[in-house]
């Protein structure tokens, strides 16, 4: 029985989508059976329908951290999986013996399970390892071998370089090709038995080599390397290549669409060949996973190649893998990045078979209307400077502080109000106020009259100036009865409204103004080394001042600053509160601005 999905699915359609929609029309899959596991041909043949209306997979190297085109990928195949009533299976490719690090394999399923999604589906954990497939790998082999699709070829590497050819010049036979099956059985098993040594002989699929797709000249699908497996360990001295090893883990694993980047789009005849070769000799089931390519996401702004990823991480330009400025997925969670905005970015972006450039904003834009509706509002003054009420003992008696509130959200009242002080002496924005205003200039100059956002207007009188002219205290004047709320308050009117926290009950903070890692659009794509197009402005911190309701923020908590953007507490270095005996204050990152200003 096939479960069905729970409603039909309202995200835009794409190529991807409509193959998915025909074949589940179709019932191009309707028959398949499932073992409860990967299996061969006869075990799955065995089995129960397969209750998976579709399989994908996310088949990750577990050689570096995910970054936010791993992202794209794994929102796409689990979320493909998700909408169509299918499963999405967790694979990692660790076909190479290389040896996989255990903090790259657990960031990676926690960046997974971070951005929403579990291979967890009809009560078993679809988690698996490449590896696990070797044994049977190795036995397709020997079909191929005894079905003379596939010789040992002992070539040089040179020779077989020079003998494959090139877009101009077919391949030449290896004087190797026409060995006898007996012959080549024998040299494949004297491989895998060690009697051979590194680079000496390599397995490869007997086609054509005067195929006009390179990739068909007879591809190499074993080579011998002496190298421990984690998995396997020493078991095996020769290992398959990753284009024989691929189609047949998804083949294994009853995948139905297999989704891949463009630059595989060479490699699905040899996908094809080798799924009907092995239907043909009855190791696996038919209908086969076919592969679709789609556009790697190119981000501006962004390096995405895992290599210089690791390089910004090993020289030191950035603190680490998780540095805010990274597009990490574990860098981009603690920038204040959420999941629901990685979703609906990957959504907006779509799957198109070109490559493109996608800007920056779309994210920045996807964060905001994720977190618009669901983040406490706070005030906070980034670059702040003193304002004084000069007659502000006069009128409610020296060292009086005025109690204010404001909604937790402003479309949200039954999530309560944040309560703080207005007072004599504020933190205000340095930028707010000016001696002489530039046209348009609505703030704090002298004469007139702006509105202390949930507290009382004031009347700018002047500024006080350090022997360098910089503004070291603005006065102003209460006009009375224009308190927020109050009745009557709205009589007095201004066309300036700031934001400010009072020196009694605000709380000091460090905030971490980040903006783009590299200042050109598309980093990395010319002659130039992408370490000279580092931004280096790419972090500012502030010491700022925040309203006493961030005193209870917890790390990883995100709020709108008003006016000034997305915050979240960083889940690393924050304190929820100030600790008394130290100095450790709370910490802040900029996740993006109010607005768009990437393209400024
Ligand atoms: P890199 O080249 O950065 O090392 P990779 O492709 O080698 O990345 P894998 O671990 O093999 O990394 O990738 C796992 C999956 O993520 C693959 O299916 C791959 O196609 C996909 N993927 C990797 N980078 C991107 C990207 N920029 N956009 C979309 N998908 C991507
Ligand atoms: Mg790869």
């Amino acid at each position: 029985m096939h479960a069905a999905p729970d409603k039909e699915p309202l995200k835009p359609s794409n190529f991807l989508r409509q193959v998915i929609e025909r074949d589940l029309e179709q019932g191009t899959y309707a028959q398949r059976k499932w073992a409860g596991h990967p299996a061969d041909a006869q075990e799955h043949q065995r089995g129960e329908p397969d209750p998976a209306r579709i399989r994908t997979r996310f088949p990750p190297e577990p050689n570096g951290y995910l970054h936010v085109g791993h992202a794209k990928s794994i929102c796409l195949n689990f979320g493909l999986a998700r909408d169509y009533g299918g499963v999405c299976h967790m694979r990692f490719d660790d076909t190479n013996p290389e040896k996989e690090d255990q903090e790259y394999v657990d960031s990676i399923l926690d960046a997974v399970k971070w951005l929403g999604y579990s291979w967890d589906a009809n009560g078993t954990s679809h988690y698996y390892h490449a590896s696990d497939y070797f044994d049977f790998m190795y036995r397709a082999a020997e079909y191929l071998i005894e079905a003379g699709l596939a010789y040992v070829d002992e070539q040089s590497a040179e020779e077989m370089r020079h003998n494959r050819g090139d877009f101009g010049r077919p391949g030449t036979d290896s004087p190797f090709r026409s060995r006898s099956i007996d012959e080549n059985l024998q040299r494949f098993r004297d491989m895998r038995d060690g009697k051979l040594a590194d680079g000496a002989a390599v397995l490869r699929a007997k086609i054509d080599m005067a195929s006009p797709n390179i990739n068909m000249r007879d591809p190499a699908i074993y080579r011998i390397r002496r190298a421990t497996h984690h998995n396997t360990g020493d078991k095996w001295c020769i290992y398959p290549m990753y284009t024989y090893a691929h189609p047949i883990e998804d083949a294994l694993e009853n995948i139905t669409h297999s989704l891949c980047t463009l630059e595989f789009e060479d490699q699905r005849p040899f996908y094809d060949w080798l799924l009907d070769r092995l239907s043909e000799g009855g190791l696996i089931n038919k209908p086969h996973p076919r592969q679709y390519e789609f556009a790697r996401l190119n981000l501006t702004y962004v390096i995405t190649s895992k290599r210089k990823l690791k390089q910004l991480v090993d020289e030191k330009h950035v603190t680490g893998w998780d540095d805010p400025r990274m597009p990490t997925i574990v860098g981009m969670r603690r920038r204040g990045y959420t999941p629901e905005s990685i979703q609906l970015f990957a959504e907006r972006i779509g799957v198109t078979k070109s490559d493109s450039w996608i800007d920056y904003s779309t994210l920045d834009q996807a964060l905001r209307d994720d977190l618009d509706p669901k983040a406490a509002r706070a005030m906070a003054v980034l670059d702040p400077v003193k304002l004084v009420i000069t007659n502000w003992d006069e009128i409610h008696g020296a060292g009086f502080l005025d109690a204010c509130s404001a909604p937790v959200h402003p479309h949200d009242e039954a999530r309560g109000r944040r309560e703080f002080k207005f007072g004599k002496e504020l933190w205000i924005e340095r930028t707010d106020y000016e001696d002489v205003p530039p046209k348009g200039y609505n703030r704090l100059y002298p004469g007139n009259r702006v509105r202390l956002k949930y507290g009382h207007v004031i009347e700018c009188k002047g500024a006080t100036k350090d022997a360098e002219g910089r503004v070291t205290e603005v006065q102003a004047e209460l006009v009375p009865d224009t308190k927020s709320g109050t009745p009557g308050s709205d009589k007095v009117k201004v066309k300036g409204v700031i934001t400010w926290v009072a020196v009694a009950d605000a709380l000091k903070a460090e905030v971490r103004l980040y903006d783009r890692l590299f200042a050109v659009p598309q980093p990395d794509t010319t002659e130039k080394d992408f370490h000279e197009e580092l931004n280096p402005d790419s972090l500012t911190v502030a010491t700022a001042y925040v309203e006493p309701s961030l005193a209870s923020a917890k790390g990883d908590e995100k709020f709108q600053f008003e006016r000034h953007g997305y915050f979240v507490a960083d889940r690393k270095d924050h304190f929820s509160t100030l600790v008394s005996t130290s100095e450790r204050k709370p910490v802040f990152n900029r996740v993006a601005g109010m607005k768009d200003s990437w393209g400024k």
